[in-house]
């Protein structure tokens, strides 16, 4: 019987969805974070169960041929989990998983070569940092692995570069002007987040600050702060209540129109800060491309695009259908969907605000149909109660968007039970050096 603390050499024989190498010591499963599949490794138990062991990675004896120098200096962040990885074999590990949660529920379907970037890097349009009291004082930063502490991170190499400049002045700002922290176990102080989001084809920028206080202390100082910098405007954000979410409901503008705009391919869109916007534009592209291939638009066709944010599928699906009806939870994001087919002089779309499981059941039941439904739900999946509609509607063709593809396979085994025919399953690479991969499937009625 193994004990904590035992040094162990290990062959690491895959990696598991959550990026961490797994070997076998004795037949018993050894985890071990930041270990390659091929490495022959150098652990110290950190945990030892009967059917199972933790081990900390001390030496990598063997380096796996996929083994890449770090591109980065902040090893305690909790984002880019499988940065050790070339990106080839990212690409090759997302397609794996991608295959295993649909093998998981019994769909046999080729999974295709996983669609990936060209430069893997600076490819995030939107940033959240955390906000919080430190010895040095007020810092900002993303999350410590597995916990709610701070990585001051001013030059993370998916974000845009800018961040540098601004972070660091944000800092000074807050420090200068005793700008109180939020502090998540008493619910007190100020400043909880600052948020980020840059129109890549616009040059815009949007920033987010978000207090638990009704005030933003220093307002004009922080407006002076920011001068110079290629800001197009800033919002207050209010967020009272305690938890997660990073984002309030109430929004103040402190400077400019409070929206930025950006484009996608030939389209032009409005985007507010609380409706949701894909985080890579580079690859939005090719997702949204997919998409609409699968969809196979002859420009007949009533089109539902379901959970459909700021109609950003929607408007592309309009311009090769008879008519395209969007569906989206958040107001914020409808009123922009609606100003941005109008902005694009697209008059055939159609938006209602309210949950898909209920919006679609109405339209059914007042005598709906589409020919083709395209959906885009969040990590979770689609309730239960919309596949049935789905079903009882039977479109012609059915395109799911996924991020998650544990939620996918699962929606994709009900609906392949009850008159659909699983098709096609193309992944695209979203979230690169993470564990996250999208995944865009086609489905005909059988
Ligand atoms: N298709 C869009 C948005 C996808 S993200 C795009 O590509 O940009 C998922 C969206 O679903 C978010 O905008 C979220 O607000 C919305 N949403 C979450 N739960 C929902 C529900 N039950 N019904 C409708 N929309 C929902």
């Amino acid at each position: 019987m193994s004990a904590v603390g035992e040094q162990q050499r290990i062959q690491i024989l895959e990696l598991t969805d959550k990026g961490d190498g797994i070997g076998r010591l004795d037949a018993v499963p050894l985890y071990v974070a930041g270990a390659l599949p091929g490495e022959e490794v150098e652990v110290t138990l950190t945990l030892v169960k009967p059917n199972y062991l933790h081990g900390r990675l001390d030496k990598v004896v063997t380096a796996s041929p996929d083994r890449i120098a770090d591109f980065c200096a902040h090893s305690e962040c909790g984002g880019c989990q499988v940065r050790p990885l070339a990106y080839p074999a990212q690409l090759e590990y997302k397609r794996e998983l991608v295959r295993r949660a649909l093998t998981q529920q019994g769909l046999g379907v080729e999974v295709e070569p996983v669609l990936g970037m060209q430069s893997p890097f600076a490819w995030r349009n939107k940033a959240q940092f955390a906000v919080r009291a430190t010895d040095e004082g007020a810092e900002i930063g993303f999350y410590r692995k597995h916990s709610h502490d701070l990585v001051a991170c001013d030059d993370c190499a998916v974000q845009d570069p800018l961040h540098g400049e601004l972070l660091a002045r944000l800092r000074r700002w807050m420090r200068e002007h005793e700008v109180h922290p939020y502090d998540e176990a008493h619910h007190e102080g100020d400043l909880r987040h600052v948020m980020t989001r840059k129109g890549f084809a616009s040059g815009e920028w949007m920033l987010v600050l978000v207090t638990r206080t009704e005030q933003l202390p220093a307002e004009a100082e922080l407006l002076a702060a920011l001068e110079g910098l290629p800001i197009t405007t800033v919002v207050h954000n209010i967020h009272p209540e305690p938890g997660n979410r990073v984002l309030g409901l109430t929004n103040r503008v402190l400077s400019g129109e409070g929206i930025i705009t950006d484009r996608l391919h030939d389209l032009e869109f409005v985007i507010s800060p609380l409706s949701f916007y894909q985080v890579n534009p580079v690859q939005t592209d090719m997702l949204y491309g997919k998409a609409l291939e699968f969809a196979g638009l002859t420009g007949s066709e009533t089109v539902f695009d379901l959970y459909c944010g700021i109609g950003t599928i929607s408007l592309f699906l309009a311009r090769q259908a008879a008519r395209v009806v969007g569906i989206e939870l958040v107001p914020e994001a409808i009123d922009d969907a609606r100003r941005n087919a109008e902005r694009n002089g697209i008059g055939n779309t159609e938006f209602h605000v309210g949950k898909a499981e209920e919006k679609v059941a109405e339209l059914y039941h007042a005598g709906e149909r589409a020919d083709v439904v395209v959906i885009d739900p969040p990590r979770k999946g689609c309730d239960k109660a919309l596949l049935d509609t789905l079903v009882a509607m039977a479109p012609e063709r059915l395109v799911y968007v996924s991020c998650h593809p544990q939620s996918l396979a699962r929606d994709l085994a009900w609906l392949t039970a009850r008159g659909f025919v699983l098709e096609a399953v193309q992944p695209v690479d979203m979230f690169p050096h993470t564990l996250h991969v999208e995944a865009v499937a086609r489905l005909r009625r059988a």
